[in-house]
């Protein structure tokens, strides 16, 4: 591949998720997502990101989570969702040797320590770096150097235990991994840019910070917020100049103030995650996605609650025609 570096920024709109709302074809062709969530006491956040990859019509979803939480994670979840144990690195081998998984979720409400120890068995999973193949009906091949693997969000625990790990995490990243940070969790992982960011007279703006962010983990950063920031440092393919950065305004005159609500970045996380399982490309699925998440937020109005966020999914794609 050679492709000129045409840095370019856009802002998202609703052309993004146009797609997604024509579906068609069996539940394999829609992929299998697996998310990593919900340990014991936090089974909302699993919930949350299951249910919201559902909604964006991933085909299948398998929740693995710590075995003491499964009963409390059937009860809230819908019957489509398949749970699986998580206690040991070893059950997580045993799930990513299924193929058919074609998108992975890590992080929410899972617990920082059980995250740390997950995190070097996705690294694993990502060591082939041969050319990709994506499920659905795009093929992509990359060049090396970049290390490719399954896609892969990591939010929440998952962020907070990489965090922890410092240099080892961000090197064991590949470039189809979807990092979904708020600015804390951001300013956690690159400290360096997050103080920077929180300086009186910021000496960086926050798309600069992502874009350097994005660089150094190889891998798409989104920075969320009021106004949700988003880039990548991949290779784009199929002759399209690359897009280096999205932005998702979700302040001014788009603003969805009541977005900010416990469990809103779950169901992102499981948003990205549908979508990903759909085939789309990684940074795609990351801008459409925070496109489709206020979209839910606006379609439902003020006195949204984070539950409210997949369930207006289904009429966001039916606006969209
Ligand atoms: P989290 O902190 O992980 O729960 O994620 C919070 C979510 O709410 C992210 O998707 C943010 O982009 C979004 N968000 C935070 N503040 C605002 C705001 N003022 N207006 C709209 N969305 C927001
Ligand atoms: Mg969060």
């Amino acid at each position: 591949l050679r492709h000129e570096p045409v840095p370019s920024i856009r802002l998202t709109s609703p052309a993004l998720a146009r797609p997604l709302s024509k579906s068609s074809g069996h539940k394999f062709d829609h992929g299998h997502a697996l998310i990593l969530a919900g340990a014991a006491g936090r089974g909302g956040a699993a919930r949350l990101a299951a249910r919201a990859a559902l909604r964006c019509g991933a085909g299948l979803v398998t929740l693995a989570c710590p075995r003491d939480a499964i009963a409390e994670n059937a009860a809230s979840l819908p019957d489509a969702v398949m749970l699986r144990p998580l206690d040991e690195p070893d059950d997580l081998r045993k799930l990513l040797a299924d193929k058919r998984i074609n998108a992975i979720c890590a992080g929410p409400g899972l617990g920082v320590e059980r995250a740390a120890t997950l995190l070097p068995v996705l690294a694993e999973d990502a060591r082939d770096p041969k050319p990709v193949t994506w499920v659905g009906n795009q093929k992509f091949t990359f060049d090396l150097p970049f290390r490719a693997g399954r896609p892969t969000v990591l939010d929440a625990d998952a962020l907070t235990a990489g965090a922890a790990q410092g240099q080892a995490f961000l090197q064991g990243l590949h470039v189809n991994t979807i990092l979904t940070p708020h600015e804390g969790e951001f300013a956690r992982v690159f400290p360096d840019l997050g103080a920077r960011l929180k300086q009186k007279h910021p000496t960086l703006s926050t798309l600069d910070a992502v874009r350097e962010a994005a660089d150094r983990a190889k891998a798409v950063i989104l920075l969320k917020g009021p106004t949700t920031v988003i880039s990548a440092n991949a290779p784009r393919l199929r002759g399209k100049p690359p897009v280096e950065a999205w932005i998702n305004p979700a302040a001014g005159p788009d603003a969805v103030p009541w977005l900010a609500t416990a469990g809103s970045g779950d169901v992102l996380a499981g948003i990205i995650t549908g979508i990903l399982a759909r085939g789309l490309p990684p940074l795609d699925a990351a801008a459409t996605g925070a496109w489709l998440h206020a979209a839910a937020a606006r379609r439902f109005g003020p006195g949204l609650i984070a539950d409210d966020l997949p369930e207006e999914l289904p009429g966001v794609f039916r606006d969209l025609g």
